[in-house]
């Protein structure tokens, strides 16, 4: 079942129109091939990550029942998650490399539409398991889906992180500029869903939540935090509230420039329902040294 749903989704990569930048800027894909991993249901540490996100983020059988799956008790074991990872082409990434201040033109658009395929391959990977006579779903695109924000501290967090999820899956590590560090890099949108069907679940290496960054291993790098224009990373590690700052300031100019051709996106925010035209930002995630690798992967003898 597992290459089943992994040439699925990678036939969606292949020839969705909507893995495409428009024409003006080449036509070409918005991602490259797609990483999928599988995690159980009934990992425990689903529940440590009610301590490191917030006490409302959900476990997988919360999710579910909260969603309106009726269930009874060995739920958890039945569940997998399908985390899956989405590599930005090297063409987004070139570009970028050069960018000042405010991002290419061509990431910005990428991230934008990047949405709404993302949308499309959670909702037809769900339509597959249900064809192949199991149930699914996906956390980002349930109801009970929202960002929350608290006060004193400031923090900023929603109830479903997928960056957890790949987590929980092995597929990356966490960073110093709080993204995900994959076998394929950190810049990567990363998706899910949650099924009953029987898949097997990859394993992760370590439960090391940093392993495969630079900075956490070795005390070097930091290379991240120099690309940063928003002075949104330190030794502490990323500041959500300077980052979020930052980003107001490049939607304002990007929003400008690209106004007519961006693609509104619908979230929710502490329950109220908030449209925005994101257009990214991600200087800590192009040219450093774990664009596009595991930069402490070592190499094989
Ligand atoms: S650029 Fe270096 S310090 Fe920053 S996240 Fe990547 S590996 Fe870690
Ligand atoms: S997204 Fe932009 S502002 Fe936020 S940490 Fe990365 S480079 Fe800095």
């Amino acid at each position: 079942m597992n290459d089943r749903t992994q040439r699925f989704i990678e036939a969606l990569f292949n020839e969705s129109p909507l893995n495409r930048l428009p024409r003006g800027y080449g036509g070409g894909r918005i991602f490259d091939m797609p990483v999928m991993g599988v995690a159980r249901g009934d990992d425990p540490i689903f529940l440590k990550f009610k301590e490191v996100v917030g006490p409302e983020h959900l476990t997988p059988a919360e999710m579910w029942l909260q969603s309106g799956f009726v269930d009874e008790g060995t739920l958890a074991g039945r569940l997998r998650i399908v985390s899956i990872v989405f590599p930005y082409v090297q063409r987004i990434r070139d570009e970028s490399k050069a960018a000042e201040k405010f991002p290419a033109e061509i990431y910005s658009i990428g991230r934008n539409f990047a949405n709404a395929f993302m949308n499309t391959v959670l909702e037809e990977t769900v339509i597959f398991f249900q064809e192949n006579g199991f149930r699914a779903m996906a956390g980002m695109l349930s109801p009970v889906f929202q960002i929350i924000v608290r006060q004193d501290p400031v923090r900023i967090y929603s109830k479903w992180s997928e960056r957890h999820m790949a987590f929980a899956a092995g597929l990356g590590t966490f960073s110093l500029h709080e993204a995900l560090i994959t076998e394929v890099g950190c810049n990567v949108r990363i998706a899910s869903v949650i099924t009953d069907a029987p898949l097997q679940a990859t394993p992760r290496r370590s439960d090391e939540p940093y392993a495969n960054c630079l900075f956490y291993t070795s005390g070097k790098c930091k290379k991240c935090a120099d690309r940063c224009p928003g002075q949104a990373i330190t030794e502490q590690g990323h500041d959500k509230v300077a980052c979020y700052l930052y980003g107001r300031v490049v939607e304002e100019e990007m929003t400008a420039r690209l106004g007519a051709a961006l693609k509104p996106h619908r979230r929710i925010i502490d329950g109220k329902e908030q449209i925005s035209y994101p257009v990214g930002c991600a200087f800590c995630q192009f040219d450093v040294p774990c664009m596009d690798r595991n930069p402490v992967k070592k190499a094989l003898p």
